[in-house]
């Protein structure tokens, strides 16, 4: 079924993620405080408004693809909620705390509005390509109503609790990646120290009990393995910014949650110096280049 939906926050993600809802045949009423953002919308098909607020009339569902849990919070609680139609399907995809992503699908849920959450994994290539995958934390009504909205945008939509669940799913995994790719780049820097030649220690190591993701399919190293950003001076890929963004939602949510993570504690210190040195903007794995 053809759907109205308002769409807000069309940056990097979102503005490819709104263009696969138009491809999909659903009229896509867009917002974003960047004028360069809305224009983008514009050209893609979208139909765009100056204001949150104007994006709402008659929508079946708003999307938001935004920075932060406080600009989501904001929005939602002082936009949205009690101003979009009544029972409108809200789905916020943007990477935001745990806690702050329950907050406000509670009062969405008080006012009737059913809510997921339902952060991505894919960076914007699979934005750009409707190849994401969506870690989706609600109702089982909500979640049946934001299936079919989210595959337009997707490869993957998977179911994985009630509210927050879609959050905390992302943040684990990537408290895993993180962590992963340090050892990886440790690895590889002392394999080279001990004289082995890195595309053996590759062969070996990724049939081998050190083989996760970080080794096979995204080894920090050029020249060995697959094709990655370290074949291409570490641009593009998953920004050491963004890694550093969730290990620090990572944490939060353990020390709320009271469990201990000191492999990620210490991830999260390393990116942070990487990033404070100006690295933000590279791979995550060009972390390497620190050993
Ligand atoms: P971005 O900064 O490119 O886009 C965010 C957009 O939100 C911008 O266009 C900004 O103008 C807009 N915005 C901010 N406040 C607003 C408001 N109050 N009203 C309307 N628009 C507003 O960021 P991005 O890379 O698209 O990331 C969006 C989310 O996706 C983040 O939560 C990020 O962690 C997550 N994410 C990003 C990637 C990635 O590879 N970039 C991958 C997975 C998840």
């Amino acid at each position: 079924k053809h759907m109205k939906i308002a769409f807000i926050g069309l940056g990097n993600m979102g503005g490819g993620m709104a263009a696969n809802l138009v491809k999909a045949g659903h009229e896509v009423r867009a917002f974003d405080l960047s004028a360069e953002a809305l224009a983008r919308a514009k050209e893609n098909g979208a139909q765009t408004f100056t204001a949150a607020g104007d994006t709402l009339d008659g929508v079946d569902a708003v999307v938001t693809m935004l920075p932060n849990g406080k600009i989501v919070d904001d929005l939602y609680t002082g936009d949205v909620i009690g101003k979009a139609p009544a029972g409108a399907l809200l789905l916020d995809c943007s990477t935001i705390d745990v806690a702050t992503a329950r907050k406000v699908a509670d009062a969405a849920e008080k006012a009737g509005y059913p809510m997921v959450d339902a952060p991505v994994s894919g960076g914007i290539a699979a934005a750009n390509g409707g190849t994401l995958t969506f870690m989706v934390g609600g109702s089982d009504e909500a979640f049946a109503r934001a299936e079919p909205i989210l595959s337009a945008m997707g490869k993957a939509v998977i179911h994985a609790g009630g509210a927050g669940a879609g959050q905390a799913a992302k943040i684990c995994n990537n408290l895993i990646l993180g962590s992963t790719m340090i050892a990886t780049c440790e690895a590889f820097n002392l394999a080279q120290k001990l004289g082995l030649d890195p595309q053996v220690f590759f062969d070996i190591s990724s049939k081998a009990s050190g083989q996760s993701w970080s080794m096979t399919s995204y080894c920090p190293l050029p020249g060995v393995g697959p094709q990655t950003p370290a074949d291409n001076d570490y641009q593009g890929g998953f920004a050491a910014g963004l890694m550093l963004k969730d290990l620090k939602l990572a944490l939060a949510a353990a020390q709320s949650a009271g469990a201990d993570v000191p492999m990620g504690a210490r991830a999260e210190e390393l990116y942070d110096e990487f990033a404070k040195a100006g690295n933000a903007g590279l791979d995550f794995s060009a972390i390497i280049r620190t050993l």
